[in-house]
């Protein structure tokens, strides 16, 4: 009995721990809850420089999509966007404009939100630990647009 306590407790401690935060757009319209594993006070949030990331204010991290629960059929009210490779939604409130995250469900499996956190209720961003992504150089779809626009009519690049 008390190998099996002792067992249970290591494995405890091994579990990376998960913490579950709700967030949300600005305006209230899309809501959400989701849990990451390990939590925020570990879990190194990317931040990274491509085109994307930048315009977006993406600070992301990856929850499986199992477990982020959208409030309200959250994720169809989102408007959404794609650009380059036109795989991935970059996902917005309709309302408020705020900017979500990305929905990977075409590119990553098992299927993983990138979630920015500036969605968190009450997020404190300079407690959060950061990981520096060279999406810029790394890849290439996602490179610095600066100074360019995208031709929507033309469909092609300025
Ligand atoms: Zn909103």
């Amino acid at each position: 009995m008390a190998s099996t306590e002792q067992k249970q407790t290591q494995e405890q401690e091994q579990a990376p721990p998960s913490a579950t935060y709700e967030a949300g757009c600005h305006c209230g319209y899309i809501k959400f809850a989701f849990t990451i594993s390990p939590g925020l006070d570990e879990y190194k949030v990317m931040q990274c420089n491509c085109s994307g990331c930048t315009r977006f204010g993406y600070l992301l991290v990856y929850p499986e999509a199992k477990d982020v629960v959208w409030h309200n059929n959250g994720r169809e009210r989102c408007s959404n966007y794609r650009f380059n490779t036109k795989l991935k939604d970059q996902m917005f409130c309709p309302k408020c404009g705020a900017s979500i995250g990305i929905d990977n469900r075409e590119t990553l499996k098992p299927h993983r939100y990138g979630i920015s956190v500036r969605t968190i209720y009450g997020i404190d961003m300079d407690k959060l630990i950061y990981k520096k992504g060279d999406g810029r150089q790394k890849m290439l779809p996602a490179g610095d647009l600066s100074g360019h626009y995208w031709d929507e009519e033309k469909q092609e690049m300025k």
